[in-house]
């Protein structure tokens, strides 16, 4: 990977399209931070027993949790040191205020989001793909009335970020339906430029 790649990143697409994977990838082989908000979700509603079963009823609703918190959440975790050479935002931004909240705090730092690795995938290989899922992980939101609903607030609320980002010429498309190999090949090679 050249020096000069982009390693302020965001990924986009539905749920099943294998953001997580692909960010625990890019985290290793990049040496810099994947941040989950879904992943620090749970854990915060596993946490804490004051408010965790406030979040418990977004979370297994398939229901985005306020944008107030997330947006909290997220600027912290950037200010922690391990995110100075870079991150993966992967689950975050997902709606167009969030989007925008996220590149006028890293303004404030005199950063940017250089790069929205988009994950493209057409709905009948999620389905499977969020079938296989909820037999391995167990997940309380990936039962199947609860996913549907998950890909009806994709569609609704996190897509029109991919516009936002192309508008400016930071939307890198991504073919997601193959293996992870050859997804995060493309991926490396989307990066490249
Ligand atoms: P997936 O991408 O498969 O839907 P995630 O782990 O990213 O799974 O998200 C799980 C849940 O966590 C979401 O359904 C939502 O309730 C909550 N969540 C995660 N990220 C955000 C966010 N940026 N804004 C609001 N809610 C979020």
């Amino acid at each position: 990977m050249k020096s000069g790649a982009p390693r302020r990143l965001v990924l986009l697409g539905p749920p099943g399209s294998g953001k997580g994977t692909q960010a625990a990838r890019l985290s290793l082989e990049l040496g810099i931070p994947a941040i989950s908000t879904g992943d620090i979700l749970r854990a915060q509603q596993e946490a804490d027993t004051l408010h965790g079963g406030e979040l418990r009823r977004y979370l297994d609703r398939g229901e985005l949790v306020p944008d107030s918190l997330v947006i909290d959440i997220i600027r912290h975790r950037l200010q922690d040191p391990d995110t100075k050479n870079g991150f993966i935002l992967d689950g975050f931004p997902r709606n167009g205020g969030q989007g925008e909240a996220l590149d006028s705090m890293l303004e404030e730092l005199r950063r940017r989001i250089e790069a929205a690795i988009y994950l493209a995938i057409a709905a009948p290989a999620l389905v499977e793909r969020l079938r296989h899922r909820i037999a391995v992980e167990q997940r309380s939101d990936d039962r199947p009335e609860v996913v549907a609903h998950r890909i009806d607030v994709y569609l609704a609320q996190t897509t029109p970020l991919i516009e936002y980002y192309r508008r400016d010429g930071r939307l890198l498309e991504i073919a997601a339906e193959q293996a992870p190999d050859v997804v995060y090949g493309s991926i490396l090679k989307a990066l490249a430029g």
